[in-house]
């Protein structure tokens, strides 16, 4: 019997596990933890909530999930509840699929004011991420600041925009939607420091923007590089770039029926954040591009801004003894591989990249790896105990599990909590999810 553990239950974690199930059928048993008595990951807590058939993928991991041969163990933290060290004498694999749950720094003067965020805290706001489902942010000014030119940035302006009708099916947390109901913006900035050709934004989710209720895009012809020149691009990036031009032609006849302006600001690099004790302005430098690199022209000004959310990139955590790329944000590895039994997939791996089903090859590539290490016998003799081990230290050590069935009942109770219309109302604490397993 092989025996794998893999911390972080998103996309990465079920696909690793699917494939595990694939290579070694019966022979395997695998126990994927999780901090939060909840699985899923970035699918809970970071896709959008108005981006539900994205997050229906859900439904191929509780179909790995329901298998006899793979757990799930929620509520345990690897490195308190457990060590590194222990699941490895445990287990012949342990899988870290922690993905990048924080902010890369801004790193500018000002951007600890008031009302200035990361996106991992603002997004996890808006998705009942029970770490920041306290976050409160002023929605009373006018204007709001979003720094970067990937989806995140895209997602953020986006859920910024919409009116209480348009999120009526989506699982949009009832703090969040309270708090966007009182909200007085006017006008959504995005700001990016290089232009139309760099930006990271996709076509489907760019081409949201034409369709909001009461926000209009707008992209200044000026920044729009002749249309010849889109002939080189990758034709996804071509297409964005399409979406930018068609907001740069929409008639200001038809902006004047909404109310929030959904402003591109490219070839502006943020050097500041200004404000008393909270965020007033964004100071940004003007920037050209030379062979897809920026550099500042020396000119500046300033946007009004009231909210700040920092868009751009996420960061692994390190755990103690575990090699780690400072520079890169992420596991050291190679190919998925960190040390011997110790290995990496997603995020974890490779860094904030990709789509959700770019992690598929990822988890299949991992077990690859780890049957390669077990018949190289770099992984030891086997015999290892595996969950019944974990099992006994778990009782020890009086942890207080959250299984696959209990989530099931969790779930329940939030779609039974659900606004008409959506699909479930989230327990943003963790005491409430443990109570609500009954
Ligand atoms: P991203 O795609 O890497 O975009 C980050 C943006 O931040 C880039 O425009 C980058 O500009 C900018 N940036 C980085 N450092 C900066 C700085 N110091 N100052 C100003 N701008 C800076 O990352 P992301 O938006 O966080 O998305 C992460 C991944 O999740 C991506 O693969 C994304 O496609 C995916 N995602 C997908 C969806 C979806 O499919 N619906 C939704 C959300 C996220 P430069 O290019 O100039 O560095």
């Amino acid at each position: 019997m092989r025996h794998v553990a893999i911390i972080g239950s998103g996309p990465a974690g079920y696909y690793t596990a699917e494939a595990a199930q694939k290579h070694w059928g019966d022979d395997v048993r695998v126990d994927i933890f999780d901090t939060l008595p909840v699985p899923y990951g970035l699918i809970r807590t970071g896709v959008a909530p108005d981006h539900q058939s994205i997050k229906g993928v859900s439904r191929r991991y509780e179909a790995t999930a329901l298998t006899e041969n793979v757990r799930f163990v929620g509520n345990v933290t690897v490195g308190t509840d457990v060590s590194v060290p222990e699941l490895q004498s445990l287990y012949d694999a342990v899988v870290f699929a922690t993905g990048a749950p924080h902010d890369r720094p801004l790193g500018l003067p000002g951007d600890d004011l008031a009302n200035v965020f990361g996106s991992a805290a603002f997004v996890g706001w808006y998705n009942g991420h029970p770490q920041f489902a306290g976050l409160d942010p002023d929605l009373s000014g006018a204007n709001a600041v979003v720094i970067g030119m990937g989806n995140v940035a895209l997602d953020v302006a986006r859920i910024l925009a919409k009116t209480e009708a348009e999120f009526a099916e989506s699982d949009i947390v009832a703090h969040a939607l309270d708090a966007l109901r009182g909200s007085n913006l006017r006008t959504i900035t995005i700001v990016g420091r290089r232009g139309p050709h760099q930006i990271m934004m996709t076509p489907k989710e760019l081409g949201e923007l034409m369709h909001l209720e009461r926000a209009s895009p707008r992209v200044d012809p000026a920044d729009l590089p002749e249309d010849a020149e889109d002939a080189i691009l990758e034709p996804g990036l071509r297409k964005s770039v399409a979406h930018l031009r068609s907001f740069a032609a929409i008639p200001e006849s038809e902006r004047a029926d909404k109310a929030i302006e959904l402003d591109f600001d490219m070839y502006a690099s943020p050097v500041r954040l200004l404000g008393e004790s909270r965020v007033e302005a964004v100071e940004v430098e003007r920037t050209t591009v030379e062979a897809g690199k920026a550099s500042g022209t020396g000119e500046t000004y300033t946007i009004p801004a009231d909210l700040v959310v920092s868009c751009i990139g996420y960061r692994s955590s390190p755990i103690p003894d575990v090699p780690f790329d400072e520079r890169a944000g992420r596991f050291a590895n190679d190919e998925g591989r960190i040390l011997p039994g110790l290995y990496c997939v997603g995020w974890a791996k490779r860094g904030p990249t990709g789509t959700i089903g770019t992690n598929r090859p990822d988890g299949f590539g991992v077990v690859e790896k780890i049957a390669e290490d077990l018949a190289a016998g770099v992984l030891g003799p086997g015999g290892k105990e595996g969950r019944t081990g974990f099992n006994a230290l778990a009782e020890q050590r009086k942890l207080d599990i959250v299984t696959f069935r209990d989530w099931k009942k969790i779930e329940e109770a939030e779609a039974q909590a659900a606004r008409q219309g959506a699909p479930r109302e989230k327990f943003v604490d963790i005491e409430a999810m443990i109570r609500a397993r009954g």
